[in-house]
């Protein structure tokens, strides 16, 4: 158990099981993209960790970009929008998978990968660490999955609560 500011949070997924399953889907990733020079595109913060463990154990020649999402409510009637910080490169006709740690009501991943997509990419694919599919609200075809979920609140391996615990070794879930 640890205690992480005013939450108490127990062991969810050891990091041995965490590498294994990343390992998994890195050997995934080499056999469907070799010969394609992919472009890893990682949703910072929480990816952070994640995306290193996966990257690095990728075995076919690959580009690695960092971005930050941006959401924020716009004035007129559209709702919510979302930005994307910091894309250097040019994704067109590029194969493009992006990075993220956990999707959970997926509105994010969905306005992400349509900005992506305007670029024009040679396709576009997601790696997720996690998914609370139950929690999600939008059908959005996530390829790479490393573990499905449930909707309860995760941190530790790169995920955060109030910024904090992006750094514990493990994955933890808040105690009922
Ligand atoms: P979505 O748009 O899919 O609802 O939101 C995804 C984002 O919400 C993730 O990138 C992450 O930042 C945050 N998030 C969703 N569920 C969790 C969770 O269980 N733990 C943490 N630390 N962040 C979460």
């Amino acid at each position: 158990m640890v205690q992480v500011k005013d939450k108490q949070f127990e062991v969810f997924l050891p990091e041995t099981e965490i590498l294994a399953r990343t390992s998994q889907l890195a050997a995934q990733l080499s056999r469907d993209y070799a010969n394609k020079e992919p472009l890893f595109v990682a949703v910072l913060n929480g990816s952070f960790i994640f995306a290193a463990d996966l990257i690095r154990h990728v075995s076919v020649p690959c580009h690695v970009s960092f971005v930050r999402v941006h959401s924020y409510q716009s004035t007129a009637s559209t709702g919510t929008l979302t930005e994307v910080i910091g894309l250097q490169e040019n994704i067109e006709g590029r194969h493009v998978v992006v990075v993220e740690d956990i999707v959970d009501t997926a509105l994010t991943m969905s306005r992400l990968l349509a900005q992506l997509r305007e670029q024009m990419p040679a396709s576009l694919e997601v790696a997720t660490l996690l998914c609370k599919r139950e929690a999600m609200q939008t059908d959005l075809a996530l390829k790479y999955v490393g573990f499905d979920i449930p909707n309860r609140f995760v941190v530790g391996y790169g995920l955060d609560y109030d910024g904090f615990a992006r750094n514990l070794p493990d994955l933890y879930v808040l105690k009922d």
